[in-house]
């Protein structure tokens, strides 16, 4: 816990919108454990990914107390928020995403917003845990254990040359138990559908249909299928692990 003597400070955000039902879930279960700041986007940003918004003014509203609006992305909203005193008045302890709407699994956190969200945080050297629930839409019992694994973070001698990164997901309670996971492979299938609008022009949709992955042992996939609550512990450096192997391809490239 900050040695500061104040109540923790969490900053929450989300992918799936300011009035989402896993995010006020999220909020009510992390305010038993300091001051919580909420500031999420306007709208359902899911599968955007860790995009961040340059191009045009983003707007920020403020929709209750300690609950903000932004009409950006998740990444804009926890880089607004470190950035704004007016809107989170100290570095937060902690940053939680989530509860999403939906697993964020395997290869999923490369399109998640929900991760993306978590992932600014620690970016910026500030423990972080996106949270996701894996069917159903009854947040009460993944919100708790949210909670109780903000608890422990908050709580623990964290390692101060890395990042903390966790990528929780919920399977429907009841829980079976809690295992700490590796990423499994997570595929979409179906992976563009063709349709034709009214006036018979094509257009695609994708990330309409199902997904499914094959059982790897250990792995966040496998954990959920078992009922279990998977937490991931995700790292920042993209470096291959056989980055000498791989350079070697443009080690003799002639000028
Ligand atoms: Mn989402």
């Amino acid at each position: 816990m900050a040695a500061t003597g104040k109540r923790p400070l969490l900053l929450v955000s989300n992918d799936d919108g300011v009035g989402a039902a896993g995010l006020k879930a999220l909020r009510e279960a992390l305010q038993q454990l300091g001051d919580v700041v909420v500031v999420a986007p306007e709208s359902n940003q899911s599968a955007g990914s860790h995009s961040i918004t340059i191009e045009r003014p983003l707007r920020h509203r403020r929709v209750d107390t300690g609950v903000h609006a932004v009409d950006g992305t998740p990444a804009d909203c926890i880089f607004i928020a470190l950035h704004r005193q007016t809107i989170l008045p100290r570095r937060p302890d902690l940053v939680v995403s989530g509860i999403n709407h939906g697993p964020n699994l395997g290869n999923d956190i490369y399109y998640s917003g929900t991760v993306a969200a978590a992932r600014e945080g620690a970016l910026r050297g500030i423990p972080a845990m996106a949270c996701s629930l894996c069917g159903g839409s009854d947040f009460t019992a993944a919100a708790a254990l949210a909670a109780t694994l903000a608890r422990r973070l908050l709580a623990s001698e964290l390692p101060s040359d890395q990042a903390v990164l966790l990528n929780v997901n919920f399977p429907p309670a009841p829980y079976r138990g809690v295992r700490a996971t590796q990423l499994g492979s997570r595929r979409y299938d179906d992976e563009v559908t063709v349709r034709h609008d009214p006036r018979g022009r094509e257009y695609y949709w994708i990330g309409g249909s199902g997904a499914h992955h094959d059982w790897v042992d250990g792995s966040d996939t496998a954990a959920i299928d078992q009922r279990c609550v998977s937490v991931t512990p995700l790292q920042l450096r993209g470096t291959h692990d056989s980055h000498a192997q791989l350079a070697a391809l443009v080690a003799d490239v002639v000028l």
